[in-house]
């Protein structure tokens, strides 16, 4: 006979593990819970490969409020996951994001500050000498604006804060299996259960997408097209001979960024449209980083004219094509399939609250702590993108 479950989530990185800890947290869902997830080792998941930072920084209020959340629980996050007396350190560095403009983007910035600051975000805007006082190491001759974020932004070890969902889930009673999703299996509206690679078919109640950059493919399966690419982004470790004092995340008006990172920093850019294809290989864009990312390092940082690169990683963002926000919750034409998917290079940061979330639409139906229908399939439906100013 087919095992069934009430909840089976596809993918088991930071947004899957995240939902199965927060549904099986709460007191009145007395349901089931699989997590199924082909890589148990988890190499090579966005999760596991991204830049790991959080901020506040954003145009959209949702995206804002998703991050606040993700820092309240960044904060507490070793009681949360407490598992038999032992509490996850995941690292957070409270460091803050430090946004550039240029003149022709200080309105914008300006416009930007004052929502923030409404949703209670601490953000400061600074003009260049406050900013050369500041950072006396930055170049801010083109500068127009800095907006910094003082509290509540800065990075942390995202693979820790996964593995942290999931052992806490699995300590809740979640079953997590190691396989892979070949096949969901459909009648009408309503997708009845999954098939494995390894032959098995299982039964759901709900089955959610968290399958990160295989979200469109499965998403396929139902017939439901889900705008979503796979995107390399690379990540360039490197250190330098001087150092940076009190050095934030810094984001360049090119949207280059880096940040300190034990003796070195990170870095990286999102490559020219014309180099930035589907792609699911993890050959590092080496080119990239020499032509045009310590260019602009260089010209921002006059330092890192002598950096050195020491290594780097490729991951993929699951981009989403229609407007870079996450696609959440229930698609019109499946009654029974939750969406998490198109995060576009926020996923990690907004796994806590979406997590949050979506335990509370599959429990009771609706969002209860954070109202996230704007970010749902509708707008995608009636053509009515979300425009994110912040996206990079
Ligand atoms: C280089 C880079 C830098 C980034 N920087 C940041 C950042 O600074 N801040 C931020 O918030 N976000 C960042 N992101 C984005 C973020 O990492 C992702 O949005 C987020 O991790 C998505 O989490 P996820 O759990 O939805 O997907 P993933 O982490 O991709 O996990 C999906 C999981 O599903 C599994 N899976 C897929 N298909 C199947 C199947 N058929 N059957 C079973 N299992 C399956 C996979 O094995 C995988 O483990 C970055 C991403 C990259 C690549």
């Amino acid at each position: 006979m087919n095992r069934k479950f009430d909840v089976v989530i596809v993918g088991g990185a930071a947004t899957g593990s995240s939902l199965a800890y927060f549904l099986s947290a709460s007191p009145s869902f007395q349901g089931s819970i699989l997590v199924i997830e082909k890589d148990a080792s988890y190499q090579k998941c966005a999760t596991a490969l991204s830049a790991a930072s959080i901020r506040h920084q954003f145009s959209t209020p949702e995206n804002i409020q998703l991050s606040q959340f993700g820092t309240d629980f960044l904060r507490r996050i070793g009681q949360a996951l407490e598992v038999d007396g032992d509490q996850p350190d995941v690292g957070f560095q409270e460091k803050g994001y430090l946004f550039l403009a240029t003149p022709g983007g200080e309105m914008i910035m300006r416009e930007n500050n004052k929502l923030q600051r409404s949703l209670g975000a601490d953000i400061e805007l600074k003009s260049p000498s406050e900013l050369q006082a500041t950072w006396p190491w930055l170049n801010v001759s083109d500068l127009a604006l800095g907006s910094y974020g003082v509290r509540g932004e800065g990075w942390l070890d995202a693979y820790g804060m996964m593995r942290a969902f999931r052992r806490k889930a699995l300590s809740q009673g979640v079953t997590y299996l190691e396989d892979e999703v070949v096949a969901l299996n459909k009648t009408r509206s309503t997708v009845t259960g999954v098939t494995l690679k390894s032959g098995e078919t299982i039964e759901c109640g709900t089955l959610v997408n968290a399958a990160g950059t295989a979200a469109a493919r499965l998403s396929a399966q139902v017939g439901v097209v889900l705008p979503q690419e796979s995107r390399k982004r690379c990540v360039f470790y490197f250190t330098c001979p001087e150092k940076l004092p009190d050095c934030p995340m810094v984001i360049d008006p090119s949207g280059a960024y880096f940040h300190p990172e034990g003796e070195g920093f990170i870095g990286g850019i999102q490559p020219p449209p014309e180099q930035d294809p589907e792609c699911f290989d993890y050959d590092v864009q080496h080119t990239l980083f020499d032509e045009i990312l310590w260019p602009v390092l260089a010209e921002r940082v006059p330092a890192f004219e002598a950096l050195r690169c020491e290594h780097a990683w490729a991951g993929h963002y699951d981009y989403n094509t229609f407007d870079q926000n996450v696609i959440l919750g229930y698609h019109p034409d499946v009654e029974n399939m939750v969406y998490a998917n198109g995060f576009s290079g926020h996923g990690m940061q907004q796994s806590p609250a979406v997590g949050r979330g979506l335990a509370e639409l599959i429990e009771f139906g609706q969002y209860r702590s954070l109202d996230l229908s704007r970010m749902g399939w509708e707008r995608v439906l009636n053509n009515q993108p979300i425009v994110e100013q912040n996206i990079w």
